[in-house]
């Protein structure tokens, strides 16, 4: 598709979503997530051949929250391959995002990565025993390469406020380590996932480190491996069924394309060989997802034609 365009589609779908800004309601369970202004909204496109297409709040940092959970899946599974699967399901959940009922029946096995509970282990996973700090410079080193953006941090009165506040998500930790299902520290694999979870990036940023979710593993503007075109389609696979929570199904039905959320009101979406795509507005659909954000990414579907199926 020409650049002049993707333009005057990302700028048509800015355009659209002005009627909805505001709409859904900002996750006011993190206190520092609750002073978010609802009412805007931004996308970028950045595309396998290099192109970029940005428009509303497609520059302003936000905070990425469970969009982080799929960058440290890929750490993980190239740490662990395999084994990974025998601590945690690939099973979309049917439940809210930090339900505690499901784990006790599961005896521990959370039901996929992208719950709370999926991503306390693939967090423990990448910590690995290590000191908290390392693995948390890890992940934003990550992050930093991927979107190749110095500027990708951490908001650390986000962590913190996460952390005050963090009550079910200590529970779930505590609860995975009745079941062993933790090897290290509860509060170290708690403040590794707090910070990954307050990683502040901006829709541009985000799609540029998606990118190679796009393209088989490669990362087709630096040319690094980020992991294999195996466990590429793989975790595509499992942010299709389950990177939407409850919603999963109803996001497959409206966009159709393999996507992760956060309740920052971020979605990172892949359209396979195409692009990545970042949406962002704070208001939030009753399952924890952006409500303008899944209306844009619908729209932009339908006007590229860009869905899997
Ligand atoms: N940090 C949030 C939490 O643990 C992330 C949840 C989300 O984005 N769905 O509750």
């Amino acid at each position: 598709m020409p650049q002049e365009d993707l333009d005057a589609i990302v700028a048509e779908v800015a355009r659209d979503m002005r009627a909805h800004l505001g709409e859904g309601k900002v996750a006011d369970y993190i206190p520092a997530l609750a002073r978010v202004d609802p009412r805007q909204f931004g996308i970028a496109v950045v595309t396998c051949d290099g192109r970029v297409a940005v428009a509303g709040d497609g520059d302003t940092p936000f905070s990425i929250q469970s969009v982080s959970k799929v960058f440290t899946l890929v750490l993980a599974i190239n740490r662990l391959d395999e084994a990974l699967w025998k601590r945690v399901g690939r099973e979309p959940s049917g439940s809210r995002f930090n339900s505690i009922v499901q784990l006790e029946q599961e005896l521990g096995i959370p039901r996929n990565p992208f719950i709370n509970a999926g991503a306390l282990v693939v967090t423990d996973a990448v910590l690995a025993g290590g000191a908290p700090s390392e693995a948390i410079a890890d992940i934003a080193g990550f992050l930093r390469r991927l979107a190749m953006d110095e500027a990708v941090s951490i908001d650390p009165e986000v962590a913190a406020s996460e952390e005050a506040t963090g009550y079910r998500n200590a529970s779930l930790g505590y609860f995975l380590r009745a079941f062993d299902n933790l090897h290290s520290p509860v509060p170290d694999v708690l403040e590794v996932y707090f910070n990954q979870c307050a990683l502040r990036m901006t829709c541009r940023q985000l799609a540029r480190a998606g990118l190679f979710l796009a393209q088989d593993g490669l990362d087709p503007l630096n040319h690094m491996q980020v992991t294999s075109p195996e466990r590429t389609r793989r975790i595509n696979a499992i942010m299709m069924t389950c990177g939407h929570y409850d919603a999963s199904g109803e996001f497959a039905y409206r966009v159709g394309l393999p996507g992760k959320s956060g309740v920052g009101g971020g979605i990172l979406a892949i359209a396979p060989r195409r692009a990545a795509i970042a949406v962002w507005s704070p208001g939030l659909c009753e399952a924890g997802n952006s409500l303008v954000g899944q209306l844009a990414l619908q729209r932009f579907v339908a006007l590229t034609g860009w869905s899997v199926f």
